[in-house]
């Protein structure tokens, strides 16, 4: 047993509360290589920001559970020999899918873990979600739980089609569960592929493809309900179309991928949304680069000479974020 106190890492609880009272959202960024953890660290360090670094099951078994400990407590190390005295890291588990595998993180040094039992029957996803909180919070370990379903495709999770949350469920979920903040489905997605083009309408001046607006409407139930609660958006990537369009400018394929629009984005960061996932911008924005970079390179074949500016330009990402879009700079509680 490894708590994640000792490696220097911390829940999500209080700078979730300040989250939600300050009108700003704590980004979520998904890694599995050492030079997402070391982007998304400067990030965060240069932008005086809380961070939560999560890692779905995929990333678990790519990266393997030895070693992202290590690489965590290695993350809480390098913000401090960059400057920040106190960082504020979280190691979360995103998308836990049985109660063993949260189990297995919190005794493996993670500081939150999420239980996703939102593809099951609403009582057996009560059942599963507080056991998983009932172990997690003897050690001080926070959970998020899911209620409804994102659409889309993340690791090994997938559905075809989405369920708005119901607001009129999540008092009763989040009072017998106990958990700590919920995901939400309203209308964001998994993947770089959101949305069909043909759930989409086309900007006439621009001719890029409009994605379905979030339903914002349902948000403003749910907070009503829960006033103060953290809610969580899964996601939530934007697909930055420069981005695409160096991928396949460079031999990619990546034909309409639409994300969320950022404004939407920022919008619900001032709302009781605390936490905001983003995985695929950070997939794209090392695709580019390291495409760009090899066919501008033919002869160069040292891994360190493409993963740079595929780390610099997940970085300057990472800093966009933080500081146009979820507005968590310069929000560490211990300065
Ligand atoms: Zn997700």
């Amino acid at each position: 047993m490894v708590s994640y106190k000792e490696l220097g890492l911390v829940n999500t609880r209080a700078m979730f509360a300040a989250a939600v009272k300050g009108g700003y959202a704590i980004p979520a960024f998904n890694f599995n290589t050492m030079e997402q953890m070391q982007a998304i660290v400067q990030a965060a360090v240069e932008t005086k920001s809380p961070v939560i670094m999560q890692v779905s099951k995929g990333a678990r078994n790519y990266a393997n559970a030895t070693i992202l400990r290590y690489m965590a407590q290695g993350a809480v190390e390098y913000a401090k020999e960059l400057g920040c005295a106190h960082p504020e890291i979280v190691l979360h588990l995103d998308h836990g899918d049985s109660f063993e595998l949260c189990k297995d993180c919190i005794d493996m040094g993670f500081s939150s873990v999420m239980i996703d039992g939102s593809a099951l029957p609403y009582e057996e996803n009560i059942a599963l979600t507080k056991k998983v909180v009932e172990y997690a919070h003897k050690y001080d370990v926070t959970v998020e739980a899911e209620l409804g379903v994102l659409a889309g495709v993340e690791d090994e999770v997938a559905s075809e089609v989405s369920h708005y949350t119901k607001p009129e469920e999540v008092i009763d979920f989040a009072t017998r569960t106990g958990c700590d903040s919920l995901a939400i489905s309203i209308g964001t997605s998994h993947g770089a592929y959101k949305f069909k083009p043909e759930q989409c309408t086309r900007d006439p001046k621009t001719g890029k493809l409009v994605p379905p607006p979030l339903a914002f409407d349902v948000l403003h139930e749910i907070e009503k309900k829960l006033p103060g609660f953290p809610i969580v958006l899964h996601g939530s990537s934007s697909v930055p179309q420069d981005e695409v369009d160096t991928i396949n400018a460079f031999g990619g394929k990546l034909p309409d991928a639409v994300g969320i629009p950022e404004e939407q984005l920022r919008e619900a960061s001032k709302s009781a949304v605390c936490k905001i996932n983003i995985d695929s911008d950070s997939r794209l924005a090392m695709t580019a680069a390291v495409r760009k970079y090899l066919a501008e390179n033919p002869s160069h074949f040292d891994p360190r000479q493409y993963l740079k500016p595929a780390r610099d330009n997940m970085k300057k990402m990472y800093i966009h974020k933080i500081v146009d879009v979820l507005g968590s700079n310069d929000k560490l509680l211990q300065k």
